[in-house]
């Protein structure tokens, strides 16, 4: 399974660079996992292939561009750009972002082929396709309904946290898988900030290594997601300082295979 976090931040000079504002990974060309920069950071190839999108929960980096990523395709799609969540997530969407006041509500709209976007409803702790893929999803700790993903194609398991703080029912079913090559996971705010990261669902490097000790499988890559940009030089010492051999921090832009 390949996999690339698409960078979402660009320089004066029109380069990427490292900073991860928006969340959106690109699994083996054809699903995307959110969509906070789909729209500016796919390939042109990737904008012919990419019709299936898993959004695990509705804040504004997970999902800023879909709206537009839609918009541009709309003439050209034959079948609609499929959008996985949770019902509770699709509703949210609807109600807030395809509501004909942020933008069109474009699951009611079609071209002269197909209709160009369809909400997917699936549901936590039960097994779904996407595309090649099997999922599961599960409930995560955040302040939004959020879920993290267990992603298979049949050869390799790859496990995203999502945003989250510490949680439970996540690790479950990523510690039933028979095998996990690869877990992305988020930290988002340096040691000192814990107590703003657990009010705001989510991970300091600390807590990060405290819910690694949930995990059953070892021998595993660890990467990790959601530096906020402000603090990446830190996050990354604090990530380093916990000593475990397999845990980065993820580089957008650089394509990973399992
Ligand atoms: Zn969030
Ligand atoms: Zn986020």
């Amino acid at each position: 399974m390949k996999i690339k976090l698409l960078p979402s931040t660009i320089d004066a000079e029109g380069r990427a660079t490292p900073d991860q504002r928006l969340s959106c990974f690109v699994v083996d060309d054809r699903v995307a996992i959110d969509a906070g920069s789909i729209a500016i950071s796919l390939s042109d190839s990737q904008r012919e292939t990419v019709r299936d999108v898993i959004v695990t929960h509705p804040h504004m980096d997970h999902i800023a561009t879909l709206p537009i990523y839609v918009d541009d395709l709309f003439a050209s799609l034959a079948e609609p750009v499929r959008v996985h969540a949770t019902e509770e997530v699709c509703r949210l969407l609807e109600r807030d972002i395809f509501n004909g006041t942020v933008y069109p509500p474009f699951h009611k709209f079609r071209n002269e082929r197909t209709p160009v976007m369809e909400f997917v409803p699936f549901e936590a702790g039960r097994r779904f396709r996407v595309a090649h893929l099997t999922v599961e999803a599960a409930p995560v700790t955040h302040i939004v309904p959020t879920v993290g993903l267990l992603l298979s194609d049949g050869r390799s398991t790859v496990a995203f946290s999502s945003d989250t703080s510490a949680t439970e029912d996540f690790w479950h079913v990523v510690n039933r898988a028979p095998r996990v090559d690869a877990l992305l996971i988020e930290a988002s705010f340096p040691n000192s900030l814990s107590k703003l990261a657990e009010v705001s669902g989510h991970l300091t490097p600390d807590a990060l290594g405290a819910e690694l000790r949930k995990l059953a499988h070892k021998d595993l890559e660890v990467l990790a997601v959601h530096l906020k940009p402000t603090y990446r030089a830190l996050l990354v010492e604090e990530l380093a300082r916990l000593g475990l051999p397999r845990l980065s921090a993820m580089e957008p832009g650089r394509e990973y295979e399992w």
